[in-house]
């Protein structure tokens, strides 16, 4: 595995590969890696034949200093996963390589940004944006992996392709979790042994209110009823549970012709986790 921390270098490898007709996968990251991270890179080991992961800590999707300052950080043991998982190249860039100047654009994802994450950290998503923009024309990857537990990124990546034709294929990865269902994160690095306990009542949540849903409930009731639920689960504070249209992220009525995706993002000792649920139709 190669180790490579500086644009010009990136693109002079890249550049390589590209002329022996090599296929490129990325797999963008910030770091503190765990299985979730292992299922993508999986995933791109078997369908490329060169997989790039990018371990960047992006200041610029932070709304939120403390945030940011928080972020876990194990360079040397994502390092030894890896070089273990297949990866061919990994690329660990600092902040002045990344960003010569602070960028002057701005990306309006429009309606699909005004709920969920877009709604609760602005600007967020034009920092995920630009960065993996960046990474794009860096790496140039015929493939590129995202966590379909960050469901609402997923979507604007797909749109930030489609939008500036961009020959990658975007491909989105299952959840995965801990025993407890518990989505896995870099963030639960953070969080105490209760905390993990309390926090594992996120996918609880979810699960009650996929069961409402198939039991015939509205979906009104629905969110009414979850939402009860999570505020009476002590030390967990949360910040939106939503069911909408996974397509648009409209609300939506509960006709089950159509996939639904339950949405929550919430606190737990002072740490902010999401989670996400699709819903395929009946
Ligand atoms: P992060 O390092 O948290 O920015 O995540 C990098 C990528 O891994 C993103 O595409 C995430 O959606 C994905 N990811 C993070 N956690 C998980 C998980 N538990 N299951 C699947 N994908 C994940």
């Amino acid at each position: 595995m190669q180790k490579i921390e500086s644009v010009s270098e990136l693109l002079t490898r890249i550049n390589g590969l590209k002329l022996n007709g090599k296929s490129i996968g990325l797999v963008p990251t910030m770091g503190a890696l765990h299985e979730g991270h292992k299922a993508l890179v999986d995933q791109s080991v078997k369908d490329n034949d060169v997989t790039v992961v990018t371990i960047f800590v992006n200041p610029i999707q932070f709304n939120n200093r403390e945030d940011l300052l928080k972020y876990p950080k194990t360079l040397v043991e994502d390092l030894v996963l890896l070089k273990s998982w297949g990866t061919a190249l990994v690329f660990v860039p600092d902040e002045a390589d990344m960003y010569p100047k602070k960028p002057l654009i701005k990306l309006d994802f429009g309606k699909i940004t005004e709920v969920l994450e877009g709604k609760f950290r602005p600007g967020h998503f034009t920092g995920v944006g630009i960065v993996v923009m960046k990474f794009f024309n860096l790496v140039k990857p015929d493939k590129a992996y995202f966590g379909l537990k960050d469901f609402q990124q997923y979507l604007i990546i797909k749109e930030l392709a489609d939008t500036f034709l961009i020959p990658v294929k975007i491909v989105g990865i299952s959840t995965q979790r801990t025993a407890s269902g518990l989505a896995i994160s870099s963030r639960n690095r953070n969080l105490s042994e209760k905390g993990l306990q309390i926090a594992s009542n996120i996918f609880k949540g979810l699960n009650m209110a996929k069961e409402l849903i198939l039991d015939k409930m509205s979906i009104d009731h629905t969110i009414q009823s979850t939402r009860q639920f999570y505020r009476q689960v002590e030390g967990l504070e949360i910040e939106y549970f939503e069911i909408l249209d996974p397509d648009t992220l409209d609300t939506t009525e509960n006709t089950r012709s159509q996939p639904l995706l339950l949405s929550v993002a919430g606190y737990v000792e002072n740490i902010r986790l999401i989670d996400n649920l699709y819903l395929q139709p009946d």
